[in-house]
């Protein structure tokens, strides 16, 4: 079958889309109605609390769910009209679990990246683009082990170089930095910003509100399977909306030198005793309990 190759999208314009996105797993009502759009060299964070249906997003963003109702597009066409080829070839996903059954070798999965480009002219810059991804991961040094036999955050760091090396223009990173030190996380970052530089699209699921702050050009919350709020982590990532969403006394001052919005939950300890007004335990219980 004749594969459409992808054309390069411009910074800004809309390389994947959601709109009005209803999703259903197992009777479950998992996605409720979201609409959001991923530009072309942009970094945006989806964060939210456990179960909120971040990977459900993703996975929908990926083609690799049945879509109750709603739209899921790729280069302005619903996913369902790409062939899984002519989808790996304009979005790379690390998904949450990376499960290798055979024993490849770390070289040997990101290899696999370049599978979508085989018998195209890109088939030339398969060894460039796998050596580069391997050092841009971090995971030169143990190229020739096997995958099942390096640590979680490894792991990621392997499933991270095989989609860079699928070189599609939109990045779709669920949880990358959940098992990585913090000069990896850091790092991990650092990429999706350099990625974003160069005109590709990173969608990147975070649990840390300050990576999200440090690093996004746009925030997704999403709560309940609907989205709370997004746009630039300034005006989303406030302690009024975080609190509300994860449930949790949340404080929010701007950096002392670059301004950018700085995230701690409100902690009891001997040094943060709680008075009344500032915290109370029964708040927590329901969200109908909490105090205006
Ligand atoms: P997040 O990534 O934000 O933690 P997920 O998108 O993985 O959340 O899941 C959202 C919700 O959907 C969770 O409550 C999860 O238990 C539920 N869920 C996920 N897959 C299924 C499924 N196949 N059947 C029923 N419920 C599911
Ligand atoms: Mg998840």
């Amino acid at each position: 079958m004749k594969r459409r190759l992808p054309a390069r999208l411009d910074p800004g314009t809309t390389i994947a889309a959601v709109r009005d996105l209803h999703v259903r797993l197992g009777g479950t009502k998992i996605l409720d109605g979201v609409t959001l759009d991923v530009s072309a060299g942009q970094v945006l964070a989806l964060v939210g609390p456990n179960g909120a249906g971040k990977s459900t997003l993703l996975s929908a963003l990926c083609g690799d769910l049945p879509i109750e109702s709603g739209e899921a597009l790729l280069y302005n066409e619903p996913l369902s009209h790409w062939s899984a080829v002519e989808m790996a070839m304009r979005r790379a996903a690390m998904l949450q679990q990376a499960t290798i059954s055979f024993p490849f070798s770390v070289a040997q999965i990101v290899e696999m990246g370049r599978a979508p480009w085989s018998g195209t002219d890109r088939c030339d810059l398969d060894e460039d683009v796998v050596r580069t991804a391997m050092e841009l991961a971090d995971i030169v040094p143990f190229g020739e082990r096997v995958f099942s036999s390096l640590s979680g955050g490894e792991r990621a760091r392997v499933s991270l170089a095989r989609a860079l090396a699928q070189q599609s223009q939109l990045l779709l990173l669920d949880e990358p930095t959940a098992a990585l030190d913090l000069h990896h996380q850091e790092d991990v970052l650092q990429l999706a910003r350099r990625q974003a530089t160069e005109g590709d699209a990173v969608v990147i699921v975070l649990h840390d509100l300050n990576l999200a702050a440090g690093y996004a050009d746009q925030v997704a919350v999403l709560s309940h399977g609907q989205l709370a709020a997004s746009g630039a982590p300034a005006e989303v990532l406030t302690a009024e909306l975080l609190t509300e969403v994860y449930q949790h006394e949340v404080e929010v001052w701007p950096h002392p030198t670059t301004g950018e919005p700085v995230i701690l939950p409100r902690r009891l300890t001997a040094n943060h005793p709680a008075t009344p007004d500032q915290f109370r335990w029964d708040a927590l219980d329901t969200r109908d309990a909490r105090p205006d």
